[in-house]
């Protein structure tokens, strides 16, 4: 039997969008928030280079705006991304106030330069480990909060829709314990979905559960076809796509292909610090023609690197290389590109509203067009900051009303072990298929193909989740396979390439007829429209 319990305001996700949300709405009223395992798990918790901002004046916003411009090749909406490098410097400066320690030199930050950054203003924690200090600091100040109360391993399995607006949500505890929770406003920060591919930086949880409910709920989804893949995570066998921060190559590091060539120069002007999008494929396109089956190795190289101590510079990547007896100045360090990054997701207004009313969106979760078609580096923990504050604000002056949900209880029987294995089969088949069909490179029979593994995958779900069944792996399996439906759907609309989407079948840009974002409606029909 479900629990009904009542809130002011749901939160979904602890990473920083969700936790700097909660912290805002707390002075307002009671938050809940949600997170699938415990509060540090999440993509704010891994991200490693660091947090780009521009706090050195007036000069250093307009070349961060036109840098954020620039790396979305198009598509970036002016409006969010002016909205991102004005505002940011504020909420940085709030995030540091409430005890977040970013890397210094006495009193002066240190600041870091990434891919198509025109200048170094990057500030970063503990050397690479910029997202644990986030997250550090944000759970310490929202714990101290009387009026945030945390629902850790607990999972959001669906939103609740009361007369065309979100009135709650239902969860499931680690027992398998629904809860129907209702909220004057609900607050999706769920993070991205790499889990949808076979090859991620992104942790177990990043399984795009809140945009499959936003979407299955009726809100509209945005450039879904744009994923961005990591060009260095580590590539060795057996080992999960660790990632290689882009700070690696900030600092000075080439890339070499198996002939010991730096291959970038064949590329383009920026080589190792060229946007993502053009050094992923290069990587991709250099690691093509080995034997049949197995890839040409591409190395990352900083033996080269002299005067700076990569190890204090670098600690937690060091740590983790030396576990498999690598070491930056000594050895090359063997990388492949991994889905990284949604561009895409739930779309919103400036002020963080989706299309459903009392339903808002911020973070990775969101798609606000700060990022167009491709994002410039570490330009995401700003964002998580900015529009999750901005999302809180939008909550508080909607100053919606409590409705008591009418929608029928839920119900959620335990799977047997044999059918949670079955749904971990059907995980592991969907991965591989968009890894294969919707990576990298694609092309109209590639999407076809990843159309037809996916359809077979949802419609094996749904045999799992009939008569009442769920579990946590179930809903993450379904909502990977929504959110696998959208990517295809939306890269198979647009018949052009751009930032992190690329068509063999259609190699160039066409501004004529996609210089507009992808929507994706209640029929799951996609169109273009200008912003
Ligand atoms: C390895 C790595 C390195 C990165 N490095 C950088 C970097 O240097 N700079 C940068 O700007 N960005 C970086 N990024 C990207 C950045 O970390 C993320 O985009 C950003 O942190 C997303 O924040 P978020 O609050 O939107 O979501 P997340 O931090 O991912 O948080 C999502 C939260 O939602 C919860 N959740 C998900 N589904 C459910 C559900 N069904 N029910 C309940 N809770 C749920 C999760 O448990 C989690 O608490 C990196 C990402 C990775 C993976």
């Amino acid at each position: 039997m479900a629990k009904d319990t009542q809130v002011d305001y749901l939160v979904m996700g602890a990473g920083v969008a969700g936790l700097r949300a909660a912290v805002e709405l707390a002075n307002h009223g009671e938050v809940l928030v949600v997170t699938k395992e415990s509060l540090g798990e999440s993509n704010t918790h891994y991200a490693q280079g660091g947090i780009a901002v521009a706090m050195q004046g007036e000069e250093d916003v307009a070349l961060h705006l036109k840098d954020t411009i620039a790396a979305g090749d198009g598509l970036v909406w002016r409006p969010a991304a002016q909205t991102l490098v004005t505002e940011g410097p504020v909420r940085v400066a709030e995030l540091i106030e409430w005890g977040a320690a970013f890397d210094k030199e006495g009193d002066k930050l240190l600041r870091t330069r990434e891919g198509a950054h025109s200048l170094p203003r990057i500030l970063h924690a503990n050397g690479d480990a910029t997202g644990a200090e986030i997250s550090r600091s944000l759970v310490a100040f929202a714990r101290a909060h009387m009026r945030i109360r945390f629902a850790e391993w607990t999972t959001v399995i669906g939103l609740v829709v009361t007369d065309g607006r979100a009135t709650g949500a239902d969860l499931l505890d680690r027992e398998n314990n629904a809860e129907r929770v209702s909220a004057r406003a609900v607050l999706i920060a769920a993070g991205g979905a790499g889990q949808v591919y076979s090859d991620t930086t992104n942790p177990a949880v990043a399984t795009g559960d809140g945009i499959a409910l936003a979407a299955e709920a009726g809100a509209e989804l945005a450039d879904m076809e744009f994923y961005q893949f990591h060009p260095t995570a580590l590539s060795l066998p057996g080992v999960p796509r660790f990632l290689l921060s882009e700070a690696l190559r900030g600092e000075g590091a080439y890339l070499r292909n198996d002939r010991g060539e730096r291959f970038m120069e064949r590329y383009h002007p920026l080589l190792e610090l060229a946007p993502r999008d053009v050094v992923a494929r290069a990587i991709t396109r250099e690691g093509m023609g080995g034997a049949p089956g197995e890839a040409r190795m591409v190395h990352l190289d900083m033996r080269h690197i002299k005067g700076q101590d990569l190890h204090q510079r670098f600690p937690g990547i060091s740590a983790f290389l030396a576990q498999h007896g690598l070491d930056l100045s000594r050895d090359l360090i063997p990388v492949r590109p991994a889905a990284h990054y949604l561009m895409g997701g739930i779309k919103t207004d400036l002020a963080a509203r989706t299309s459903l009313r009392a339903l808002y969106a911020a973070g990775e979760a969101a798609c606000t067009g700060v990022h167009g078609a491709n994002r410039l580096a570490s330009n995401s923990l700003l964002e998580g900051l900015v529009f999750g504050a901005r999302a809180a604000l939008s909550m508080l002056e909607d100053n919606l009303p409590l409705v008591a949900a009418d929608a029928p209880e839920i119900v959620s029987m335990p799977l047997s072990a044999s059918e949670e294995l079955q749904v971990e089969e059907i995980v592991v088949k969907l991965q591989a298929a968009m890894w294969a069909y919707a990576g990298l490179l694609r092309e109209e029979q590639t999407l076809r193909e990843g159309f037809a593994a996916q359809k077979s995958c949802a419609q094996k779900l749904a045999e799992l989740a009939a008569e009442g069944k769920g579990s946590r792996r179930l809903a993450e399996a379904q909502a990977m396979s929504r959110v696998a439906y959208s990517i295809l759907a939306s890269a198979m609309a647009r018949t052009e390439s751009r930032g992190a989407h690329y068509r063999n079948d259609y190699p160039k840009r066409d501004d004529r007829n996609f210089q507009k974002h992808s929507i994706l409606g209640r029929q799951d029909r996609v169109v273009f429209e200008e912003w």
